[in-house]
Order: C-alpha cells, then structure tokens, then sequence
C-alpha cells in the first residue's frame, strides 16, 4: 500500500445529513465486482425493491465492453434510496457494502507527489453549507477513503502543467497554486478585486517561459506579477463593464452545460429528449425570450431579467464562494488529472467562470421566485447546480466548451464576466 501524507482542506466542515440528494442527482457507475456483489445480495420485495427490474443496468452500446450502473426510480433516484432518505445496501449490509463512489462522495483525492490532496463536491448541500465535522476530525476516515482509491506509485504522477508548453516539478507547481490561494484569500478587498487579480496575473503566467527561472528567480517572478495584478486592478475597479455579445454567447452556452440535470432518468428520455436539449441549446444561443427551464428547480422566465443588478453579495455569500475557490484551488481540483488534463492556467480560468456561472443561476432562481434580488439559498442552490458538472460532466472537457473558456479569456470577456455577474 502506498504510504503519503494528506493536504486537508482547512476552511472545511462536513457531515451527511442524509438528504438522499447524492443518491437523486449522481449516475453512480459501479465495477464488474460490485456488480456481482449487489445482484447476488438476493434483493426482494420485502427489501422495497420492484420485482422484475434490475438494481443494476447496462451502459453503452453493444459493441463496446460492458459498463454498469445502479439502476434508478422513477423519479431519477437511486434504486435503493428508502422513501425516508436512506440507502437500503447501507441499511442491510452496513457502510461497507455500497459501491465506492456512493463511498468516497463527496470526497476528491489528488495526488501531488508523496502528498494526497483532499477536496469536496459542492454539488452536496452540506459542503456548500459547511455544515458538520473539520477535516482534521475525520482525518483517520478520510485517509481510510484515499487509501482505497490512490495508486499504488504515488511519486511516479506528474505535476499538471503550468501553460501549454511548461511543466515543472510538484514543489514549483506548488508555489503557483499557494499564490493563487494568497491572493483569493485576501479578504480585505472584495471577491471581484482577488478574482479580478488572479485572473490578471496567472494570464501573464499562461504566457510565460520558464527554462531560465528556476528556484528563488521563479518565486521572484511569482511576487511580480502578483504586484502588476495589485497595481492594474485598483481596488474598487468599474464594474459595469459590460461583456461583448460574442462573450455573452459563448457564457450563455458554458451557462446551459451548467444548468442541466443528467441523472440516469435522464438518459433515458430518448429521442424527444434530445429534441428538446437541441431546442434548449438554440434558445440559450439565441438569448431572447424566456429561458428554457432545463430542470426542475427553474422557471421560464426572460434571458433579459437575468441582466439586472442582484447584488452586491453580502459577507455571508462572499465566504461561500471564497470558500468554494479557495478549496478546489488548494485541493488542485481544478486542473491537471483532475480537470481534464487542463493546464494550471486554463484550469483557473474555467474556475473563475463557476462564480459568474453561479450567480447568472441563482438569478434564474431568484427570478423564477419573482424576486429581483438573490439570497443565501439561491446562491448555494446554484453553487451545488454547477459544481454537479464542474469537472465531472465530460462535455466540459471536450475541444469545443474549452475553446470557448479560452476565447472569453483571449477577448477579455471572463473578467467582465466576473464583474458583470457580480454586481
Ligand atoms: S447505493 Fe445507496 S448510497 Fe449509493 S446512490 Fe444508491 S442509495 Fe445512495
């Protein structure tokens, strides 16, 4: 077994409050072993299980190597989900019986050397929430749960890179991401002020060099472009710098890829399904009349009335969001094996999104309410919406949705994003 050390994240609470959410919004895949151990589990009716209908079914087509999946209830949860909340496999068997995703959720482990980075899903309410435990409280549970799911040879994984054409060592990669945290966490100016900063100084790193920086010179270039971000972004900086109509399309699209819900009820709605996602799609391309409610928790209501100042957010919705990027950045959550392969750069540039994504949602929600203003609830609703697909949803990670991150950060419509968004 490899032996490593655990990179918490501090700012952290967790517990279940067992609100059978998980077991109603995530597809779970399962391995041909957990498939073998749940069907020879011997469910009946007596268990609350329909008889006649698989717990497990099938993914993909024919002529590929067969993959499976728990199957659903009607209502898109999970087939052992109780009417009260609870996991029937738990209940009967104990914890250790369930699947490992059902498991690990709403844990993320990432490697970083000898080091096992801990993140959480914020598509759980009581991340978002903070509510529960500290992180070092459940240290001994939480390394019981990395250990089932690192590689045995830890070392061998290498840093993500930096940009494009650079990659350098995990004690480097480090200092960029500890930067990256100095300058989300420095509360003494506004979230659009620290994210507006770091989007401007890891833009200049995305184009940067780095075979002649090594060691101290590296970290001195590190503090210098932290400083040109803290000279070029004043701390109260404009923020009704509209985004170009090109940005507001290419956000509009990034925004529906966010807004979905794709639980195996969903898979399976077949052809007039996928008629409606491309007439959804058309409409989010189009941006005028009402927006196509892609789940249940939204109501049609104008692309126009999302335009409106909701804001500013309030102490209490800053450290939500400060916390959600402070912890996906110290976690690495946000690039490299755990974001799609991206580079440092890109990956931080796609996280910044998720706020201006974020509360683009919790206006549809505030909206659809009849509110002109978001509260606590929308923001978090909104935050466990996007975090559902952030990193785990495969369309973000295809050519086009990254094409089209780098082209509002090409044009400089993600910091108007940003701005605009908030306000
Ligand atoms: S197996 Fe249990 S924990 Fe996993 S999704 Fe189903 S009900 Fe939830």
């Amino acid at each position: 077994m490899a032996s490593f050390n655990l990179n918490l994240p501090v700012l952290q609470n967790w517990d279940c409050h067992n609100c059978g959410g998980c077991c109603k919004q995530h597809l779970i895949e399962i391995t041909d072993v957990e498939r073998n151990r749940i069907v020879n589990q011997g469910w009946t009716a007596l268990d609350g299980i329909v008889q006649g209908k698989s717990v497990v079914e099938k993914m993909g087509g024919w002529f590929r190597r067969p993959r499976w999946r728990l199957a659903h209830q009607a209502d898109g949860g999970c087939v052992f989900l109780d009417d009260r909340g609870l996991c029937r496999i738990h209940a009967k068997f104990g914890e250790a019986a369930k699947p490992l995703a059902c498991r690990i959720y709403p844990f993320a482990f990432h490697p970083e050397g000898q080091t096992v980075a801990v993140s959480l899903r914020f598509s759980c309410p009581s991340v978002v929430k903070n509510l529960g435990r500290t992180m070092f409280q459940q240290q001994s549970e939480i390394r019981r749960l990395a250990t089932s799911v690192v590689p045995q040879e830890l070392e061998k994984g290498l840093a993500p890179q930096i940009n494009p054409s650079e990659r350098l060592g995990w004690q480097e990669f480090r200092w960029f991401v500890a930067a990256l945290g100095e300058t989300l966490s420095d509360t003494a100016v506004p979230l659009v002020v620290r994210l507006r900063r770091a989007l401007h100084w890891t833009e200049l790193v995305g184009q940067a060099k780095f075979h002649k920086l090594q060691g101290h010179r590296l970290r001195e270039f590190l503090g210098l472009v932290q400083e040109s971000a803290h000279a070029d972004i004043p701390e109260l900086p404009e923020l009704d710098q509209e985004p170009t109509p090109l940005g507001r399309l290419y956000f509009r699209l990034l925004v529906a890829q966010y807004s979905r819900k794709d639980t195996s009820a969903d898979l399976t709605t077949g052809l007039l399904g996928r008629w409606k996602l491309l007439q959804a799609i058309w409409k989010f391309s189009r941006g005028k009349g009402n927006i196509p409610p892609l789940q249940e928790a939204f109501r049609s209501v104008p692309f126009a009335a999302l335009e409106m100042p909701y804001g500013p957010i309030n102490g209490e919705q800053d450290e939500i969001l400060t916390r959600y990027l402070r912890v996906k950045v110290q976690a690495l959550h946000f690039c490299g094996a755990a974001y799609y392969d991206v580079p440092f750069v890109e990956g931080f540039q796609s996280l910044a999104l998720v706020v201006p994504v974020t509360l683009w949602i919790a206006r549809w929600l505030a909206a659809g309410s009849g509110r002109s203003g978001w509260t606590t609830e929308d923001i978090i609703k909104a935050l466990s919406i996007a975090d559902h697909h952030h990193g785990y949803s495969p369309a973000l990670g295809q050519s086009a949705a990254r094409r089209r991150v780098q082209m509002l950060a090409d044009s400089g419509d993600l910091p108007r994003l940003v701005s605009w968004y908030l306000r």
